[in-house]
């Protein structure tokens, strides 16, 4: 056998390369991972992290209008972004500090570089012109957002990666997308008092979620004052002499914003990396192509996370990268699963969702039993907001297990991470209906939910019997 410098070579150091390389090097492998950019990758950098605490920092403004209705008097108040984002700043840079650390207590070593392979064995570090030779590689090079190239005026657009570092809160926005991104970034500058709308091709927002989920979250958004134009694209965006946008519909309305922003999918980063070089095959998409274990064209390179375009999320990419280290080094081969992965739109309300849509359950099996229930959820009330939460748990009547729960609503999305342990383990709505409920909370509307709200039979809708 040939004796390589790593064991192991990363190319990537976002939520799925550094766990692979960190998890091999505490397994004794010689490892060393590459990162162009910031370790910790799109999530921490410029993705889940970042939006969270945009997320927690634009819901004040409704906490303070609720507080009266508790009887606090909340002197009039003011957000300062600057604050928001050296704080926030501060925190990544910490998590940064941390993703590196990790790697290297492991005894990896880490790379500030971009990476590209030579051949199916060699590496070249750019910044130092050096190569490096691996037994196995890993190609975890994430993804980014697509600009949409195609629109007039698209390079005065911004990106969701600017909009974590905009010198300036805009006193208008114009979104396009009705993706999750599109979605929560709308409400984050809604909710600092951003004039927000959203443009959206499709008949309804968050298309792939469940149809309720789609609908409450629509006209929630709308009550708020955010508006929101489906079945429409911008045609062109221009740049006006007094500095602000333009944004042409295809209807013939211009928006006029301080900012576009396009929130319009993301694609892989496999350019220039020398994988046609290699020999490693790509998709349609420039995705890498993987079989059920990450295992690429070529044999000793893997590709785990948004490269290789199979589940867009962080915890998918970790938990790839779990299996890779397993099949590679632990001589247990482990295919990831996919199946039945929770899921939160930290959009306002919330939606936290875990298995199958009503619909796609529809298609599945030929009949289900739909629960659901809407309600004020007890923090509106002495509040005196109108804002309604949606439960719905979508039951195969034949087995009587939940196929599907969906939340709309405060901490939908810690709802669901703990319903994916009960639809993972395929219960039935009888051990739903055999756990006591916990008073006085929202979420013990998922266990005393006794009759169903209706019936689906081969796809059509009929009254509970
Ligand atoms: C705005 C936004 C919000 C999101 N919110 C959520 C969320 O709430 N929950 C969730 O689960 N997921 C969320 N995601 C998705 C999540 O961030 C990704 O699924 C996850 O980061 C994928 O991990 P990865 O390891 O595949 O790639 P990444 O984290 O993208 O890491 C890839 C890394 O490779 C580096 N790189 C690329 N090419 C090279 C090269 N040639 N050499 C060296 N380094 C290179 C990049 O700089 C990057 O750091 C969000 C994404 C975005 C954009």
């Amino acid at each position: 056998m040939p004796q390589y410098d790593y064991d192991l070579f990363v190319i990537g150091g976002g939520s799925g390369g550094v766990r692979a390389a960190r998890v091999s090097a505490a397994r004794g492998k010689r490892v060393a991972i590459a990162e162009e950019y910031r370790f910790g990758g799109t999530c921490v950098i410029r993705g889940c992290v970042p939006k969270k605490l945009f997320v927690y920092a634009s819901q004040f403004a409704e906490h303070f209008q609720d507080a009266a209705g508790y009887g606090w008097t909340v002197p009039q108040a003011s957000f300062d972004w600057p604050t928001l984002i050296r704080n926030k700043d501060k925190e990544i840079a910490r998590l940064e500090s941390a993703y590196r650390s990790g790697v290297e207590r492991a005894g990896g070593a880490t790379i500030h570089s971009r990476a590209r392979l030579i051949d199916r064995h060699t590496v070249l570090i750019e910044n130092e012109n050096r190569r490096v030779s691996a037994d196995q590689i890993v190609i975890a090079t994430g993804g980014r957002a697509n600009p949409h190239a195609a629109l007039p005026g698209h390079e005065h657009c911004i990106l969701s990666n600017e909009a974590f570092h905009l010198e300036a809160l805009p006193k208008s926005i114009a979104i396009a997308g009705g993706g999750y991104i599109a979605v929560e970034f709308a409400n984050i500058f809604h909710g600092l008092g951003v004039e927000t709308t959203l443009v959206y091709r499709g008949r309804e927002i968050l298309s792939r979620f469940d149809a309720d989920l789609r609908r409450g979250v629509h006209e929630a958004m709308e009550a708020k004052g955010i508006r929101i134009i489906c079945h429409e694209v911008f045609e062109r965006v221009e740049k006006l002499s007094d500095g602000g946008l333009a944004a042409y519909l295809c209807n013939g309305e211009a928006l006029a914003v301080d900012q576009v922003m396009l929130a319009l999918g993301r694609m892989p980063n496999t350019e220039n990396l020398g994988l046609e070089a290699a020999g490693v095959e790509l998709g349609k998409l420039g995705e890498v192509l993987v079989d059920d274990y990450s295992r690429t064209s070529v044999d000793n390179i893997w590709a785990l996370g948004d490269v290789t375009n199979r589940v867009q999320l962080t915890p998918v990419a970790i938990h790839e990268a779990m299996c890779f280290v397993e099949t590679a080094f632990g001589s247990n081969p482990t295919k990831p699963d996919f199946e039945t992965i929770p899921t939160a739109v930290f959009s306002q309300p919330e939606i936290g969702t875990v298995g199958l849509a009503e619909e796609d359950a529809a298609r599945r099996y030929d009949e289900l039993e739909i629960y659901r229930a809407s309600f004020r959820p007890m923090r509106h009330t002495l509040a005196g907001r109108d804002e309604k939460m949606m439960m719905k748990l979508v039951v195969d009547a034949a087995s009587r297990v939940v196929v599907g729960a969906h939340i709309l609503g405060p901490d939908a999305g810690e709802m669901a991470q703990l319903l994916g342990i009960a639809v993972k383990a395929r219960l039935t709505k009888d051990d739903f209906d055999r756990t006591m409920a916990l008073h006085p909370t929202a979420a013990e509307e998922l266990v005393t939910m006794y009759r169903p709200t209706y019936r689906v039979k081969a796809g059509e809708k009929l009254a509970a019997a």
